[in-house]
């Protein structure tokens, strides 16, 4: 048994989902006791291999090259069904992120592996992995075991703690994967990296309006109170059919999900598919006019009023409380 932990960096930063996987990584191979190694791919990266020493991987394998400059469903693909052979794993970790959703069903093709996606737990039973992951937008958490010799797990960001880098060494080898022009049959040309706020998927704080807003002017309400809180701004599918905001923003069975220590839900009234993308946030505060709306079923702190009057309130109770 052999794991192998995929590190998803961009520009040359890990993002934290790379930690999360190095670290559950690493509980799983020692509750196995079997091996671990990490795979990092991208361009300039092998100075930042050594990083992900701090939570646990000991053996670090780089494919740096510059036509990995930019993601490529395809060559990524080869590069990690490559090293996942190379390597004789039969375990793969990688993030529930956009990349991971991509890459995942393509590597378990490659690798006639089986694939459990989105999983928000892994424990050991027996000597076998089952997978926690919720299913039906969240209404039934079903604990999986896959009976294949190959198997592949997804792992929801921000669910898995990484904590803090205890600054362990990690060797670090480059490998090189012999790539072709028809590895790139699909490419990126151009990233946009938006700048301000974080991304909803990687927020630790997510402050969310939906219809309740009642306009996309209100929305200033909820960005007054993310900025003071260096939260995400997230939102619903019915805001975003209004053409309130942008669909980048949207949580939810056809958006984003997310898990963040704190969420807060404005005028949001907890349809199951809003749910299906935010229900595994640590805290939830949801502010709503009308007391028996979905959302405080779920819940943890309940404001019942009009979200326009609250939220500047409850922003400067936040604001003096942080001292700002
Ligand atoms: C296949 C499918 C996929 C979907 N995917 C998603 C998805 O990914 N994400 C998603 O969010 N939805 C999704 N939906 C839509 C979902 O069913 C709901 O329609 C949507 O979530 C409703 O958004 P909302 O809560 O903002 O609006 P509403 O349901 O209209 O709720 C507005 C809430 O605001 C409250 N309110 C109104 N005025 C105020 C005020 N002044 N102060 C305080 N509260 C106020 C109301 O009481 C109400 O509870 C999907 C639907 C389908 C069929």
């Amino acid at each position: 048994m052999k794991i192998l932990a995929i590190a998803e960096q961009r520009e040359g930063k890990f993002k934290k989902t790379a930690f999360e996987i190095t670290k559950a990584a690493k509980e799983i191979a020692d509750k196995l006791n079997c091996e671990m190694v990490s795979l990092v791919i991208g361009s300039a990266v092998e100075s930042i291999a050594s990083e992900l020493g701090g939570f646990g991987a000991t053996r670090v394998i780089v494919v740096d090259d510059p036509q990995l400059n930019y993601y490529s469903t395809t060559a990524y693909t080869k590069i990690i069904s490559e090293i996942a052979k190379k390597e004789s794993a039969n375990i793969l970790l990688l993030p529930a992120s956009q990349i991971g959703k991509d890459l995942a069903p393509r590597l378990a093709v490659k690798l006639d592996a089986g694939l459990v996606s989105d999983c928000t737990a892994l424990k050991i039973e027996d000597g076998n992995i089952i997978a926690t992951r919720p299913i039906f937008a969240g209404k039934i958490i079903s604990d999986v075991k896959i009976v294949a010799d190959v198997q592949i797990f997804t792992l929801r960001p921000n669910v898995f703690t990484a904590g803090s880098s205890n600054g362990a060494p990690a060797t670090v080898e480059k490998v090189a994967v012999e790539l072709t022009q028809a590895d790139f049959a699909a490419k990126a040309v151009e990233t946009k990296v938006a700048v301000g706020r974080p991304d909803v998927t990687e927020a630790s704080i997510i402050v969310s309006g939906g219809r309740g807003m009642k306009g996309p002017e209100n929305f200033k309400l909820i960005e007054d109170l993310a900025d003071v809180l260096g939260a995400g701004v997230g939102t619903s599918r019915a805001a975003v059919d209004a053409g309130w905001r942008p669909h980048d923003e949207q949580v939810g069975q056809t958006g984003k999900t997310v898990a963040p220590n704190l969420y807060f839900a404005c005028g949001i009234s907890g349809a199951i598919q809003h749910l299906a993308g935010m229900s595994s946030s640590k805290c939830i505060v949801a502010i709503n006019k009308d007391k028996d709306a979905p959302i405080f079923q779920i819940a943890d702190y309940g404001i019942v009023g009009d979200v326009i009057e609250v939220l500047p309130v409850l922003t400067q109770e936040i604001k003096t409380l942080l001292g700002k």
